[in-house]
């Protein structure tokens, strides 16, 4: 198991949860990043006496300067802050809990530096997965999956040969429109979008589970992290969240992983891995269950999710524009300069006019990401 971490996003819910099971399991927090919620990372910084702490926001990062300068923490700023919190000599562990195509270059910086990856930010693979799979693989840096789905996978392929796997079974809670008509979700509130029946969290994951566009986020990742095509992986709604994901085998067994739906439990094995520990969560009851249900993913009044399989099977920018265009909507959409509605729209609309084939190099992914969010400005006229 890992002896020290590096949490980058660590205000944010994953972010927040890693720290509280790193202070359980004993396990060290030598840096930390935020955004610019300098009031939450004064408090983390206080109580875990990191080394080095750095803040994306330029002035944010000088008030927090002053408000720990009673401390010997150090303090840096912008990308370069988060490179050097990925990279830091004594961590052996970064826990990738930004938000969106940020967490892209610290986590490649984190993997030239060998150090294992503890990865919850799914819009690294959706936009450069060949890229980052690929020299994951050259430098022997282990990429530990905390996404509740492909900690799941990942469970479940613990101990397989090569070849024995037929298909992967992506559970999905349906988010909290399940059963709606499309049509009727025009004037949903980000207030309504981010109550999520089963999880509790940050708000573009909240937004994306309403759409499913966290599962076609989601489809994406699990091809790049266990080097699957778009033709082995279902989709298969389970509303209760109590099967996290599952696999079939090329005989016909399902091999499923269960748990309560608490992030805490992939967050804790993607630190002790390849051990496992006592933890502090629930436990599941199965006299309590009612039942489990399951059915098939409704991809006319969810488009998203079809969008996204489209996107895995075109490969090239498509990932990356559609990841990039939903990003930039949601934002709008939160700051209700968009309606629910138009973020499919948007995604859409952004890989029709901008996906291209070539992926091979990341100035073509980061020049498509930018036009991508450009395109949606534009086209919002926000
Ligand atoms: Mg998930």
């Amino acid at each position: 198991m890992v002896q020290a971490i590096s949490i980058l996003g660590c205000t944010g819910s994953i972010g927040r949860q890693t720290a509280a099971v790193a202070e359980y399991t004993g396990i060290r927090v030598a840096a930390l990043t935020a955004n610019r919620q300098i009031d939450r990372l004064e408090e983390q910084a206080r109580k875990f006496r990191p080394e080095f702490v750095a803040v994306y926001d330029e002035n944010a990062a000088k008030e927090l300067k002053i408000a720990l300068a009673d401390t010997p923490v150090r303090i840096g700023s912008g990308m370069e802050g988060l490179l050097e919190a990925a990279t830091l000599q004594s961590i052996d562990c970064v826990v990738t809990a930004v938000s969106g195509a940020v967490g892209l270059k610290p986590t490649l910086a984190a993997i030239e530096a060998k150090k294992r990856i503890a990865l919850a930010n799914k819009e690294t693979l959706v936009c450069a997965g060949e890229i980052v799979m690929k020299r994951a693989a050259e430098t022997g840096a282990e990429i530990v999956p905390v996404d509740s789905e492909h900690s799941a996978i990942f469970q479940c392929l613990m101990g397989r040969q090569p070849g024995e796997l037929r298909r992967i079974l992506l559970t999905c809670s349906g988010g909290p429109f399940r059963g709606k008509a499309r049509a009727s979700l025009e004037d949903i509130t980000p207030a309504q979008a981010i109550k999520h029946p089963r999880w509790n969290m940050g708000a573009k994951i909240s937004v994306d589970s309403a759409t499913l566009m966290n599962k076609g986020l989601e489809f994406i990742e699990a091809m790049r992290l266990f080097g699957v095509s778009p033709d082995d992986i279902q989709v298969v709604i389970h509303p209760q969240s109590v099967i996290h994901s599952m696999v079939e085998l090329v005989d016909g067994t399902v091999i499923a992983q269960l748990g309560v739906p608490d992030m805490g439990l992939p967050i804790q094995l993607a630190l002790t891995y390849p051990q496992r520990l006592p933890s502090m969560f629930d436990r599941l009851d199965f006299t309590m269950l009612q039942d489990l249900s399951f059915e098939a993913p409704d991809l006319e009044n969810f488009p998203c999710l079809r969008l996204a399989v489209d996107c895995a099977r075109r490969g090239g920018t498509a990932g990356c524009v559609m990841s990039a265009a939903n990003e930039e909507a949601v934002h709008l959409f939160l700051r209700e300069k968009l309606g629910f509605n138009r973020i499919y729209d948007m995604a859409a609309e952004a890989v029709s006019a901008l996906a291209s084939d070539d992926a091979s190099d990341l100035e073509t992914i980061f020049a498509a990401d930018a036009a991508a969010r450009q395109f949606v400005h534009e086209t919002a006229g926000a």
